[in-house]
């Protein structure tokens, strides 16, 4: 049987155990994924993309579980009432192939994307960041700010968003989830940039877009640019990567879609697995600047699965579904359909 999880019972495992026990658990899962990253069979996701958008495949697989998700990215769908960024995916048996769990993504990327974000920074930021500019004020929004504020301590947050309903809207959501976080409304990005400890982009636009500029850059700083994640889809521009230390996920992926894509084959950067197995260095001073280009890659939605499995047992929720037939004889796939099959067996 496999176990369905709709978007009700994402909402109630959220409900029960609040957001910030969710980060904290899907950081505790991810760093324990991506510190046993060569025991995973990894591949850039297939991307099939028209003009105002991409529909992306996200495979990954160890030697007893296989994870996949579907997510589409079209910037222009919160024009027709749907979200910017839709998602479902599965997990299932290696062993027998058998899907276990299906589940709605959508709230789940924005947690596991705000979680990614913060495992990089712990690796990354300065240990005294207390603000971060917020640039992008729409669906991952909330989660990024929030998951900033409760697990690394981030006291203010500004914002800028070209939509200035956006940034209303984040501010009032925030008011009520975290009274105790600053919030700041600025005029332009250079004004919310300005003096931040971290700066989190995560803008939606499909172009080559210059949300930060490297005049904008400040000793220390270290940038999250969620948005640029997509080949004609980046936020910063090339100078940033070429005066920081540059982080990513998964290389290969990177170089397609990331801030990286700017940039000569030969660039240097260090995936996030090799920082947390102590292979290779974060952060050495006070005065470096840090770029975690963020692409999303198929291993933090692997975890995330794993989360709401392990939630779910715990909690009673999601129900059994036949995806795919129960049968007394595999092999009379036939017979179950026309159920002569079950009418053989109660003769
Ligand atoms: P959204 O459409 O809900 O919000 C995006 C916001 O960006 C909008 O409010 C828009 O007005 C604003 N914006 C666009 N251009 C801007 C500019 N030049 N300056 C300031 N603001 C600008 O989208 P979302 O769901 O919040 O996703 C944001 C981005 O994050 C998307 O590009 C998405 O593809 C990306 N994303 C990345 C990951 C990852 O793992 N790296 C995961 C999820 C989403």
């Amino acid at each position: 049987m496999t176990t369905l999880l709709t978007t009700v019972d994402v909402a109630k495992i959220v409900a029960v155990h609040g957001l910030p026990e969710m980060h904290r658990r899907l950081v505790a899962y991810l760093e324990a994924d991506f510190r046993r990253w060569p025991e995973f069979d990894k591949t850039a996701r297939t991307a099939a993309h028209s003009p105002v958008g991409v529909i992306e495949l996200m495979p990954v697989a160890n030697a007893s579980e296989y994870s996949f998700k579907f997510v589409n990215g079209h910037p222009g769908n919160t024009k027709h009432g749907l979200s910017t960024v839709m998602a479902f995916g599965a997990l299932a048996d290696v062993e027998t192939g058998l899907p276990t769990l299906l589940s709605e993504l959508t709230i789940t990327t924005a947690i596991r994307t705000a979680a990614t974000s913060v495992m990089a920074a712990k690796l990354l930021a300065r240990k005294n960041s207390k603000v971060m500019a917020l640039i992008g004020n729409g669906a991952q929004s909330e989660f990024q700010a929030l998951a900033f504020h409760h697990l690394l301590g981030i006291e203010e947050v500004r914002l800028f968003d070209v939509d200035a309903a956006a940034t209303d809207k984040l501010a009032v959501n925030l008011a009520a989830a975290a009274p105790a976080l600053r919030v700041r409304f600025c005029a332009s990005t250079r004004d919310a940039v300005r003096g931040a400890d971290i700066v989190t982009t995560v803008t939606a636009d499909k172009a080559n877009a210059v949300i930060v500029d490297a005049d904008m850059l400040e000793p220390g700083m270290h940038v999250n640019a969620v948005g640029g994640d997509c080949p004609g889809k980046t936020e910063l521009a090339a100078q940033v990567l070429e005066c920081a230390k540059v982080y990513v996920e998964f290389e290969p992926q990177s170089r397609i879609e990331g801030e990286l894509q700017q940039m000569p084959a030969d660039f240097a950067v260090t995936e996030l697995w090799r920082v947390l197995t102590r292979e290779a260095e974060g952060r050495t001073s006070d005065t470096e600047i840090t770029v975690f280009d963020s692409v999303g890659f198929a291993l933090e939605d692997y975890s995330a699965l794993r989360l709401l499995r392990d939630c779910a047992a715990e909690l009673r929720l999601g129900r059994s579904i036949d995806l795919v037939p129960r049968m007394d004889d595999p092999k009379d796939l036939f017979g179950h359909l026309m159920g002569t099959a079950a009418a053989r067996k109660a003769a």
